[in-house]
């Protein structure tokens, strides 16, 4: 009897690598692991019912040759988190893909925290492209890269705020952002409570106002850490 061990986690990815077997990569607790999938083409394929991304899974793996893993059970914990609009599909491959891409940058606890955060939201009906731009703040955070949101980003002064810019990374005062367009309330109202929004507190942000943070964070991520997401542009489906 090969040696099994369990492992709880998120299904982020799965990546075809023969006729009917898929690598998956899962984010856990304790980390990110791989593990092999059999058979997973085939109709009768057991694991076919829940192997979707964001699905939360109870994973046992057999270890084989070279300690590698390959699915042998699993059990949902919840139902499969199908998108059923466009705006659903594109928050979970948004977070599948910012996830995936993130292994190497953020400590995993924290982004496991981040997505059993936001797949409680999710189920909870919050709305998806609001989700979706909270997700890219707090992944800027997580990475690091966040804009400076308390205040100027040069004096640190919270009275005045004139302009918030991706650009420069943050909150400017009516002196420091002189030369810059002001910012609309709105959108320096927006950035305060991506940044300050409570576990238990709702996000409502216009459907406008999302796209427009999904997009500049994507530019952001990318600029500031390096993080290419191809799901930032579905914006332009909607
Ligand atoms: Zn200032």
């Amino acid at each position: 009897m090969p040696e099994t061990i369990e492992r709880t986690g998120y299904l982020l990815r799965l990546t075809p690598y023969s006729d009917s077997s898929s690598m998956a990569l899962a984010l856990g607790e304790e980390g990110y692991f791989s593990f092999a999938v059999r058979g997973l083409s085939s109709p009768k394929s057991p694991f076919r019912s829940f192997m979707f991304p964001l699905t939360k899974v109870r994973f046992l793996l057999a270890k084989g040759k070279g300690d590698k893993l390959s699915l042998k059970e699993g059990s949902p914990f919840s139902k499969t988190p199908f998108g059923k609009s466009l705006e659903e599909m594109a928050f979970l491959s948004l977070l599948s893909e910012g996830l995936s891409k993130s292994s190497e940058g953020a400590e995993a606890k924290d982004l496991y925290a981040l997505t059993a955060e936001l797949m409680e939201r999710f189920e909870n009906k919050e709305e998806p492209l609001g989700l979706s731009a909270l997700f890219l703040a707090r992944l800027s955070a997580l990475l690091g890269v966040a804009p400076e949101t308390d205040g100027c980003l040069v004096c640190g002064t919270k009275k005045g705020l004139t302009v918030f810019s991706f650009e420069k990374g943050g909150f400017l005062c009516r002196e420091h952002g002189s030369d810059l367009p002001h910012s609309s309330l709105s959108i320096m109202q927006d950035v305060y409570r991506l940044f300050h929004l409570p576990r238990d507190g709702v996000l409502k942000l216009p459907q406008d106002e999302a796209l427009y943070f999904i997009e500049s964070f994507g530019i952001y991520l990318e600029e500031r850490a390096g993080l290419s997401l191809k799901s930032v542009s579905f914006g332009k489906n909607l």
